[in-house]
């Protein structure tokens, strides 16, 4: 905006940019604020104060950068052993990025199919974990516990997603699930009619490719 040909804009800016050391609140100080995180971060603070140009290029890849760091940070942690709802989304649910540097992101697979609203909510609140399962309940409830109350006592699991998909030993999802069997026969050679349910942990890749099946019907399944 500096460049720019309207003298009053110029000046206005000019003006700004002098309230900075002063006021938090101006617009200068704003962005100077929002470069903070990024690698580049005092180049451009130094740019701003000085007038000179960013190159756009070497900004944005350094924005998507600071912008991927959340899921870099959620890698570390694994969602079997931490009740953490961003690093549960990134290790069973999310989607990767695509290598297009123009159209980054792809849209879950289920927000392109006709499906009621209902579902679509269900779906989004299951993959967000804004769900009811005991995992998040617990939460949200005073001494309340993640143990799953429709397994057999002597068993202590987490009723998390991948226990309510795969582990959880209620006989109405067992019969769901044989119902079902065609998506899970595929990813899981140990589940059977007369064993609807699994009696191992799996592994966070398994749980991803099993909820990334690009199948139509599995959303009759989970919902
Ligand atoms: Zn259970």
């Amino acid at each position: 905006m500096l460049n720019t040909n309207s003298d009053i804009l110029r000046r206005v800016v000019q003006a700004d940019l002098n309230l900075q050391p002063r006021s938090s609140a101006c617009w200068t100080a704003q962005l100077l604020s929002a470069f903070q995180g990024l690698r580049g971060c005092e180049l451009y603070v130094r740019a701003v104060q000085t007038g000179h140009a960013i190159t756009m290029q070497e900004f944005t890849a350094d924005s998507k950068h600071r912008m991927r760091g959340v899921w870099r940070d959620a890698e570390l942690v694994d969602p079997n052993t931490h009740n953490n709802k961003l690093a549960t989304y990134h290790s069973w649910f999310a989607i990767p990025f695509s290598r297009n540097e123009r159209m980054p992101i792809n849209v879950p697979w289920y927000l392109h199919l006709d499906l009621s609203k209902n579902v679509m909510r269900n779906a989004s609140r299951f993959r967000l974990r804004v769900h009811t399962l005991k995992v998040e309940a617990a939460a949200w409830l005073e001494d309340g516990s993640c143990v799953c109350d429709q397994c057999p006592d002597e068993d202590e699991h987490v009723q998390n997603e991948v226990h309510a998909l795969l582990i959880c030993q209620d006989h109405r999802i067992g019969e769901l699930r044989k119902h079902f069997s065609f998506l899970f026969t595929p990813f899981l050679e140990d589940f059977s009619a007369a064993q609807p349910f699994l009696l191992r942990q799996v592994n966070n890749q398994l749980v991803h490719d099993f909820l990334s099946q690009q199948n139509n019907t599995h959303f009759l399944f989970f919902f």
